[in-house]
């Protein structure tokens, strides 16, 4: 398939608003490819060239790329970034480039979606001296043989930064459409991805065997399911309530303020997954060493919190502290002599070859304290008590929070696991008045000392009214996914509670997700997550929300949310009421 096919693909798809539209040309697109381009096509529209489960990285920086595409047209590099700076999107400056070229390449071949696939993923394995020269080199090459549009989308796609407003929700629809019976089947299409988090083979499985096929799709070792989320009860008594039949249904456990980690096991080979599905194994050798000396399965996948721990004191050390951990690459093991993580496990997922998806909690938990031998101060079962009267589980709650812990975990010992979803199987309790974590989605630099500094942030919530209800009246239950069809509602300026230090990563890391500027605002594509204190939350005509908050401080970069995770309008409303 020519890639000029698919960049028209992409420009139909990046000049509609409709969802319907977007669905219908992704299921014609994925209908028309051959069983070889399936694959192919399914991961270029995503704009991923990896899952992000596996610990692949093109290592392709913005000033790479442009040095690529100097090298492409012989325009000068800064002749690229001032347009860059102009739109802030690389892939406009390098379509410009690719326009105004002062360099003609004699032949040049007609570029295919195989080509481009197969080059862009082989940059993740160049490695040493000279890899950067030849990661220059290879997106040279294609852009040298790109037409002006193509270079904007390859340039993107490089990046990891599309912009088509395709989402996991859109090519769910897509693949539900192109090969099973449209809306009634996208269900099976959205556990297999649950389960798998790999739309090619999804949408392969899909066209080959059907709904049997998905049906059959399965965990499997050191591929991460989505984790299951809790949702928000409004008190101890009332979340035990609508949890269960019986109290003795219900299992409180500690809720960790920590990172949620999925550990895959076989053998002496584990690695550790986020909840945003990254593999942190490399940054984690104390927990990769502890499940190793404490999980007696040959074969096993265990849902846990990781904490930061202080040996000494033998107290949790705050989340800020921890999530220190999380990214880093270099002087891992000082780190981890500083800083070492304490694991508590709460769910086991498989064992000894098995899915345990849709086994009750209580199997589960058998399982999970049947392999578990703990390690006190590195690897641990969860705290927990089964409800049996209401007094006993409010000292349980009261016991936890003075512990530290953020509050308690409700959990139904029946249900089965649900990857992906919150649906009231697990609930949170904690105290009323709490953060809200929000997605950055414009920006504008400081004035005065911090004028170097991205400083002002415009925060937004997930925009959820709209989407509750379908089209038909019906509800739509499935929240928590990660898509760019997702619509954000701004609810607040940003302008304090950072040091300098923060200030200028933040910065950095805003920069390079430019996407657009108004005057004075750069809009940012929204992947940042912060969490956020604030004093009150009034009605505002400001914000599209409707809503703005009062005095909102910066508390900390929540690395471990994606952007699906942060808050909703539902909740903002809801706290509003609360006040
Ligand atoms: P929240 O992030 O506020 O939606 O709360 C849910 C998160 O609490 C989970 O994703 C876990 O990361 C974390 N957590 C801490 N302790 C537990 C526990 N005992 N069981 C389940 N989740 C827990």
């Amino acid at each position: 398939m020519e890639y000029a096919a698919l960049v028209g693909v992409y420009k139909h798809l990046e000049g509609t608003q409709s969802t319907l539209e977007k669905r219908d040309v992704l299921a014609r697109t994925f209908a028309d490819s051959d069983a070889e381009q399936l694959p192919i096509v399914v991961t270029l529209v995503q704009g991923h060239l990896f899952p992000a489960w596996q610990a692949e990285d093109l290592g392709v920086s913005s000033s790479l790329t442009k040095r690529a595409i100097a090298k492409a047209t012989g325009i000068e590099e800064e002749a690229i970034d001032d347009r860059w700076r102009e739109t802030g999107d690389l892939g406009d400056a390098a379509a410009w480039a690719s326009e105004n070229e002062t360099q003609q390449t004699l032949i040049t071949t007609d570029l295919t979606v195989e080509d481009v696939y197969t080059t862009l993923r082989e940059l993740a394995s160049y490695e040493g001296g000279g890899s950067q020269g030849r990661r220059i080199d290879a997106i040279a090459r294609l852009l040298s043989d790109s037409t002006p549009t193509e270079a904007r989308y390859l340039t993107r796609t490089a990046l990891g930064h599309l912009r088509i407003g395709v989402g996991e929700g859109l090519v769910r629809d897509g693949i539900a459409l192109a090969f099973l019976d449209g809306d009634e089947d996208v269900e099976a299409v959205e556990r297999a991805f649950q389960v798998t988090n790999d739309y090619p083979l999804v949408a392969r499985t899909a066209r080959e065997e059907g709904m049997a096929g998905l049906s059959e799709l399965g965990i499997e070792l050191f591929r991460p399911v989505r984790v299951m989320l809790a949702e928000k009860a409004e008190g101890l008594e009332d979340g035990i309530e609508s949890i269960a039949e019986e109290p003795g249904d219900v299992l409180l456990e500690s809720k960790y303020d920590g990172v949620r980690i999925q550990l895959h096991k076989e053998g002496e080979e584990v690695r550790v997954f986020t909840r945003k599905l990254e593999d942190v194994t490399e940054a984690f050798p104390d927990i990769v060493r502890a499940v190793r000396e404490n999980v007696d399965a040959e074969t096993c996948v265990i849902d846990g919190e990781a904490i930061g721990y202080d040996r000494e004191t033998k107290t949790p050390v705050t989340f800020q502290r921890f999530s220190q951990r999380i990214k880093r690459r270099y002087d891992i093991e000082d780190l981890v002599e500083r800083i070492p993580a304490l694991v508590y496990c709460f769910d086991a997922l498989a064992l000894k070859g098995e899915s345990l998806l849709d086994r009750s909690l209580e199997t589960r938990i058998d399982a999970l304290e049947r392999v578990l031998d703990a390690e006190p101060g590195a690897i641990e079962r969860a705290e927990n008590e089964r409800v049996t009267e209401e007094e006993s589980a409010r000292e349980f709650y009261e016991g936890a929070l003075e512990a530290g812990h953020e509050g308690v975990m409700l959990k139904n010992l029946g249900a089965r696991y649900q990857p992906g979803r919150r649906v009231g199987y697990m609930m949170k309790a904690k105290p009323t008045m709490e953060t809200l974590d929000l997605l950055i989605t414009r920006a504008q630099y400081s004035e005065g000392r911090r004028s170097d500094f991205l400083g002002r942030l415009f925060l937004a919530c997930r925009d959820d009214c709209e989407a509750e209800t379908d089209a038909d009246g019906s509800e739509d239950d499935r929240t928590g996914r990660e898509n760019d069809e997702q619509r954000f509602s701004e609810v607040g300026r940003l302008a304090t509670g950072y040091t300098d230090e923060q200030l200028r990563e933040l910065t950095d890391r805003l920069e390079a997700l430019l996407a657009g500027r108004e005057g004075q605002v750069f809009d940012v594509e929204p992947a940042i997550v912060l969490e956020i204190e604030y004093e009150a939350i009034q009605p505002s005509s400001e914000y599209d929300s409707g809503y703005a908050l009062r005095f909102p401080r910066f508390l900390r970069v929540r690395e471990d949310l994606a952007p699906a995770d942060s808050d909703t309008l539902s909740r903002v409303e809801e706290l509003y009421d609360q006040q």
